[in-house]
């Protein structure tokens, strides 16, 4: 039975496990939490509760668990598929974790940082490189996602392709199952072989089956020395052949490698007006290295372009000779994504391949689009360096929203059989939320159904952690 509002005693034992200052109820505060970052999907919610300590988190889920009260985790609320979002109207509560923010311990020795779930991903940022140190973990949203929703959704981004997913990078979690009990999982150990890794069911478990409340994670020594270059190439098969070259001639010093079809910088001027693209070609490529003090990084670069444009596969190529510049070249990379969404309405996706199948699976996507939905926009770019695609496409400017979105779904479905008629995911990064749950489910073998289930029923047995996340509803499960 779905609930549509919490009697005043409900409201009042929640107010006791999280405070007062934990508790929002009424719609106007609530609002905020309600949302997504893209403005395409709106959510409700019975209350808004923000534990302010782990304590104050175990109490909330043991009440819950005793009340039958369904959650959803909710982070930065950055996420793109509707996880932290119930969309459905399915009578939850939202538990937001932004009052559990404090880095915890920075070990400069050991080269770890341990913080609340709530921590900002910049803040984390900024904290070790005060200290010498990088967390490489890298995204457009890094100024608003937390680290316990990059840990939940797995995040990726730009740095994937030389330090790994959050999953790479995490050292140890600290959860509050759906009973309220505590699994102190949290550990500075990089070798630790003892058994089940437990801490890697809950990465990437998008809230479904409990609370982080507390993530330690590895760093590495701040590179000295970065050169970044925005490059100009005919295609993206020639794009995917310098990646190769790239890997091959500067080995792990490459810590990111996008590639950018021409047809996205309009995006970015949408953002950035006076924005004028570095080169002119149909695939345009941002590489960055990145290495310590005693490596002569530009040499490196400079050396292998020149290599790259004599073999005709780069056919202009600026070298960053600023920081200034390097940025500016991001702010490319970064306004696009924000373009789309000013834009508003479009399909997105977040496709993988094998690297050497990029070029087709992005000329084949382009063919679907031009020849079954003449007046839309297509849009490639992404992390190469990692297989990942945004294959993303925007609607006609005069088309009603209600026939774009059926139209969307449409072409979202067609853009998922190419994904796996080349062997490829759905989903390379943002994961699966509500928004893809069905897609999910039904690209299962049955084993691996029946082990999700095992799970899931396990560990969150009355079904209460973010239903409709991940798992279709339960109506809906074998
Ligand atoms: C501009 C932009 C660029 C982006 N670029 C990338 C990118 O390059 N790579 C990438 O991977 N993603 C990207 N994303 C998606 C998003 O930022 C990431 O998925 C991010 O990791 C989500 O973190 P969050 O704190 O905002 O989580 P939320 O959006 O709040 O939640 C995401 C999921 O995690 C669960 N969750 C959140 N916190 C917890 C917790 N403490 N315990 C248990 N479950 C929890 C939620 O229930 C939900 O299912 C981008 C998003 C935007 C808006």
């Amino acid at each position: 039975m779905t609930l549509h509002s919490l009697s005043p005693d409900i409201l009042g034992a929640l107010e006791g496990a999280v405070g007062r200052d934990g508790l929002t109820a009424d719609t106007a505060g609530m609002a905020k939490y309600l949302g997504d970052w893209a403005g395409d999907c709106r959510g409700s919610a019975l209350a808004v509760l923000r534990p302010g300590s782990v304590a104050d988190a175990q109490a909330l889920m043991r009440l819950c668990s005793e009340l039958g009260l369904g959650v959803i985790p909710q982070g930065g609320n950055t996420g793109l598929v509707s996880g932290a979002i119930d969309s459905k109207g399915a009578g939850l509560v939202v538990v937001s974790l932004e009052r559990l923010n404090a880095i915890r311990r920075i070990d400069t020795e050991n080269f770890t940082l341990q913080a609340d779930a709530g921590c900002v991903l910049q803040t984390i940022k900024d904290a070790t490189e005060a200290q010498d140190c990088l967390f490489p973990l890298a995204l457009g949203a890094q100024g608003s996602c937390q680290i316990g929703g990059n840990a939940a959704s797995n995040a990726g981004g730009v740095n994937v392709l030389r330090y790994g997913m959050a999953r790479d990078l995490i050292l140890g979690l600290e959860v509050v199952l759906a009973d309220g009990e505590l699994w102190e999982g949290l550990s500075g150990l990089r070798k630790n072989n003892s058994g089940y890794d437990l801490k890697q069911l809950f990465i990437g478990s998008e809230g479904t089956l409990g609370i982080i409340t507390g993530v330690e994670v590895k760093l590495f020594p701040k590179p000295a020395r970065v050169e970044t270059a925005y490059l100009g190439l005919a295609s993206f098969e020639a794009a995917i052949a310098l990646f190769n070259q790239a890997r091959q001639a500067c080995s792990d010093l490459v810590s990111a490698f996008e590639i950018i079809g021409s047809e996205c910088i309009e995006l970015a001027r949408l953002v950035y007006p006076a924005m004028t693209a570095p080169v002119s070609a149909p695939v345009q490529v941002l590489i960055e290295l990145s290495s310590g003090p005693s490596i002569d990084l530009n040499g490196v670069l400079a050396g292998f372009l020149a290599d790259a444009m004599e073999d005709g596969l780069v056919t202009d190529a600026v070298l960053a000779t600023s920081v200034a510049q390097a940025k500016a070249f991001w702010a490319i990379r970064e306004g696009l994504v924000e373009g789309q969404a000013k834009r508003g309405y479009h399909v997105r996706t977040d496709l993988s391949v094998r690297i050497s199948d990029i070029p087709a699976l992005i000329e084949r996507a382009r063919r679907f689009v031009a020849n079954e939905h003449s007046g839309w926009i297509s849009l490639a770019y992404g992390h190469a360096g990692d297989g990942n695609i945004h294959f993303n496409v925007l609607p006609p400017l005069d088309l009603g929203a209600g026939e774009a979105r059926a139209r969307g779904a449409e072409i979202t479905a067609g853009l998922y059989d190419i994904a796996v008629n080349l062997g490829g995911s759905i989903s390379a990064e943002h994961g699966i939320g509500r928004s893809r749950s069905r897609e999910f489910w039904a690209g299962l073998s049955p084993t691996h159904r029946r082990i999700v289930t095992a799970l899931k029923t396990a560990l969150d047995p009355k079904g209460l952690m973010n239903p409709g996340c991940l798992l279709p509803s339960t109506e809906t499960l074998p």
